[in-house]
């Protein structure tokens, strides 16, 4: 009973080999693939006929594509309460 309770603790987690999991071949030979990365919420969200441009000095503005008429009302606008915008920050 003891014997085999010992072996399942040092036994491989991945393969159920006799070798530490860290050692596992199988952990050697990962190919990592990078998630995709995930546009900003406001990007998102962003209403039809509005466009995310990127300029060449490297800053992001928001293009019309379309004429809106009078008392058009965008949101609901969601954004962190500031006393002050810092002026290094930026539109992501
Ligand atoms: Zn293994």
């Amino acid at each position: 009973m003891e014997n085999t309770q010992k072996s399942l603790l040092t036994g491989c987690n991945v393969c159920g080999r006799n070798h530490s999991t860290e050692s596992c071949s199988f952990l050697q030979e990962l190919k990592p693939v990078q998630d995709t990365k995930t546009p900003s919420r406001a990007r998102l969200t962003l209403p039809a006929n509005l466009e995310v441009q990127n300029l060449a000095d490297n800053t992001t503005t928001v293009l019309a594509r379309a004429p809106f008429t009078r008392s058009i009302q965008f949101g609901p606008f969601i954004a962190k309460r500031t006393q002050m915008l810092h002026p290094a920050e930026i539109f992501l």
